[in-house]
């Protein structure tokens, strides 16, 4: 693999970093990072977190994880005009697809994660709050065939006992772990991965998703993972209103989730905070411009779509899983979907709400 010297400024502005390969037209950077394990105090979330990438080849279009990248890209650059150095690679690209052409790799993160779990206070809170994987980046995205830093990770999580550990990918890669899976919950360890898939029609997710794996692959690395007896959660989120919200489409979705034998699903409509926003509403222009009014409109109070279309959609999600006997929201039914709202004014949904 080559490695040479690059643009990359780190957070210090002390040095470059290193350009550590290239995959078609991504490049790959190493980051170096003062920890990996983010705290619940530190993230504003009810639990801990550790993403081994910043920035996501899968490219989905209404990813909400773009704003890490950039808030990491701005500090990067900041510190690169303190030391001298020009040019950052992230200012060839527009910021939307920085976040998928130009990852950083934390390649420390196996070492930072084994000091961080010797520290006392850390290592208790740990039996107490669950860590989860992957909440800003998929961390068995297209990187880590060749860099393996979750499956480093998971292997300093192994050392533990007590832990609960969520991972949450849109990648079949995840079975390649199967092994330190079993062996986390054999050492009195919760683990659960959690499979995002929002739709089951392989056009529509290309569209939406387009280097994301197909929604079939997905579809049986859950029957693997279940075969193993691993905890798999589904979330089919998020749920795009307009595009993926017909009956039949839940139908079908939540079909193909409860034959792969799912321990449960979770699903909630899009949220739209500013940099998913940046990047889905020009896309929903461009790709469903016959949807782009109305979105605009729903989405124009808040970054939430009303009240009473989230409503109508659980009650959707809840009466599907039923009729084919799959657990709803396990996980999600008080991840504060209701709560801080604005009420944005409407979105006329192919379930059909009220408008
Ligand atoms: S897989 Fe997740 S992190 Fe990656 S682009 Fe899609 S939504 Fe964002």
């Amino acid at each position: 693999m080559r490695e040479q010297t690059t643009f990359f400024g780190d957070a210090t502005g002390a040095r470059a970093l290193p350009m550590v390969g290239e995959q078609k037209d991504i490049r790959y950077y190493a980051s170096v990072p003062r920890s990996v394990l983010n705290s619940p105090t530190a993230t504003g979330m009810g639990f801990w977190s550790i993403n081994p990438y910043v920035g996501c080849a899968f490219g989905c279009a209404y990813c909400y994880a773009r704003y890490a990248h950039r808030y990491a890209a701005e500090r990067l650059n900041s510190a690169a005009a303190e030391s001298g150095d020009t040019a950052l690679p992230v200012d060839e690209l527009p910021p939307w697809l920085a976040f998928e052409r130009r990852i950083m790799v934390k390649r420390e993160a196996p070492l930072l994660l084994r000091r961080a779990l010797a520290r006392p206070a850390v290592h208790s809170a740990l039996q107490h709050e669950s860590v989860v994987i992957g909440t800003a980046t998929d961390p068995y995205q297209p990187a880590e065939r060749r860099f393996r830093i979750t499956r480093g990770i998971l292997e300093v999580l192994t050392t533990q006992h007590g832990l609960s550990v969520t991972i949450i990918t849109k990648s079949p890669l995840v079975t390649r772990d199967i092994d330190l899976l079993v062996r986390l919950r054999e050492r009195a360890n919760r683990v659960s991965v959690h499979v995002s898939l929002i739709t089951v029609d392989r056009e529509l997710a290309r569209r939406l998703e387009p280097r994301a794996p197909t929604p079939e692959s997905r579809l049986r690395a859950i029957a693997r993972l279940r075969a193993h007896d691993i905890e798999v959660g589904v979330n089919c989120m998020p749920v795009l209103p307009g595009i993926t919200d017909a009956a039949d489409q839940i139908e079908a979705l939540v079909g193909r989730i409860a034959e792969s034998r799912a321990s449960y699903v979770g699903a909630c409509a899009l949220r739209l905070q500013s940099a998913a926003r940046a990047r889905y509403l020009p896309f929903i222009e461009s790709e469903f411009p016959t949807l782009a009014d109305r979105y605009r409109r729903a989405y124009a109070r808040s970054h939430q779509v009303s009240e009473q279309y989230r409503a109508a959609l659980r009650e959707r999600f809840v009466s599907v899983c039923e009729r084919h006997g799959v657990k709803f929201g396990r996980y999600y039914e008080d991840d504060g979907d209701a709560a801080d709202v604005v009420e944005s004014p409407e979105f006329p949904s192919q379930l059909a709400l009220p408008l």
